[in-house]
């Protein structure tokens, strides 16, 4: 059997007076989606357990069938096995924003979704000011850069008690507009990180590449924001737990990163930018082609997060179209030709385009294939999910469920 999964990030939301009083799922036209749920079912499932929070690094690993409380450690570790960043056993890996901090609140969590070549350029020039030893003397920071605002930092051979599970840091993506002041890094390594984050203030003041991005009317990257620290998880190769071979599309690093770490094979594809201007076609072509040699094949697009992100109901409603258009459209025309098949649509978390934010709370998801009898739903979006009577409730569950085990 071969099996799809499309994951359109962040794509729950809520009723919008913007769009007719529709959700964004609702309202966008999606005739591939609703075709999969008329032949099969839909349902709900909560992917973010009430004691993490919601983002995509504990939400994946729901949707991949892993228990996030007995697996997650952190963001920054998945993210850091996506960069080919090692980690040992005292190393902690903490996720590296460039953000851009007007009158003390975060304007942009992305400092512009500043290009991967600038980003590099401003984390060497931290690297080289505040890297090497820390003060302790034993722990040392390494500065490494990644795709535009995501970065990572690591802390090697840190003495134990150095940071902790009380270690509170804030993901800068919910706090859009916000005073940051109440935001700073909190608990065990805290004073270490907020050093850390005001002292990136100097070396990036006066770095030529945020006077070239100024001089450009783009936005300064003004300092780092460092959250999601973790050390490297423990987790069991998705082929030893399911027995089948998967494969990851994603641009993001964080997904790529579980993906990984499962033993997945990890694809790229060209022109995938984690953002609205994403090359949906390719997606959808490497994807099909990918079916070939894996037995499940995973595809994350990351743009209505992105949208919900911006507050941009119709851009939201867009990324949807382009979804269905160009991914789920053919993959279900390419599946049956590999004999028996079954696909999953389904986001990872809600983000609402009220708050600008991830948020709890289940999401809609449809599954259609081989051996799925429909539940009588005429469209694929959470009003439909909402009465349906198929619930996970522990999102983890669904994954064996659609491998039918
Ligand atoms: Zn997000």
């Amino acid at each position: 059997m071969k099996y799809a999964i499309v994951i359109p990030d962040g794509c729950a939301d809520e009723p919008q007076a913007a769009l007719g009083g529709k959700t964004p799922l609702a309202a966008a036209h999606t005739p591939n989606m609703d075709r999969l749920a008329c032949m099969g079912v839909v349902g709900r499932s909560n992917n973010v357990p009430a004691s993490l929070t919601p983002a995509s690094d504990v939400a994946t690993l729901s949707l991949f069938g892993y228990d996030p409380l007995q697996v997650y450690t952190g963001r920054a570790p998945l993210e850091a096995a996506a960069m080919g960043i090692r980690l040992r056993a005292d190393d902690w890996a903490i996720r590296c924003n460039l953000v851009t901090i007007e009158n003390e609140e975060m304007r942009d969590f992305t400092a512009g979704h500043i290009r991967s070549e600038d980003g590099r350029a401003l984390i060497e020039a931290i690297g080289e000011k505040l890297g090497g030893p820390a003060p302790d003397a034993v722990t040392r920071f390494e500065f490494v850069p990644g795709v535009s605002y995501r970065n990572c930092l690591v802390a090697r051979d840190a003495p134990p008690g150095t940071f902790a599970a009380g270690t509170k840091t804030q993901p800068p993506h919910d706090i859009p507009d916000r005073p940051i002041a109440d935001y700073l890094p909190k608990g065990p390594g805290a004073d270490l990180l907020q050093d850390l984050m005001r002292r990136s203030r100097d070396v990036l003041a006066h770095h030529p590449v945020n006077q070239a991005r100024i001089e450009r009317g783009e936005r300064p990257a003004t300092q780092i924001w460092l959250w999601g620290q973790g050390k490297a998880p423990v987790l069991k190769p998705f082929a030893e737990v399911y027995g089948k071979k998967g494969a990851i599309l994603s641009a993001v690093d964080l997904v790529r990163g579980v993906g990984v770490l499962l033993g997945w094979t990890r694809i790229d594809v060209p022109g995938a930018t984690g953002y609205l201007d994403t090359d949906y076609a390719a997606k959808g072509r490497y994807a099909v082609q990918a079916l070939a040699k894996h037995d499940v094949v995973c595809v994350h697009i990351e743009a209505p997060d992105e949208a919900s992100h911006e507050g941009r109901a119709d851009a939201k409603v867009k990324a949807l179209e382009e979804i269905d258009r160009h991914i789920v459209g053919p993959l279900l025309e390419a599946l049956p030709r590999h004999g028996a098949w079954r696909i999953l649509v389904s986001p990872d978390h809600r983000t609402t385009l009220r708050t600008r934010a991830h948020a709890y709370g289940m999401v809609p998801f449809a599954v259609a294939g081989t051996g799925i009898t429909s539940n009588g739903k005429s469209s694929y979006d959470e009003a439909q999910a909402e009465t349906s009577e198929l619930a996970f409730v522990r999102g983890h569950e669904l994954m064996p469920w659609f491998l039918g085990r």
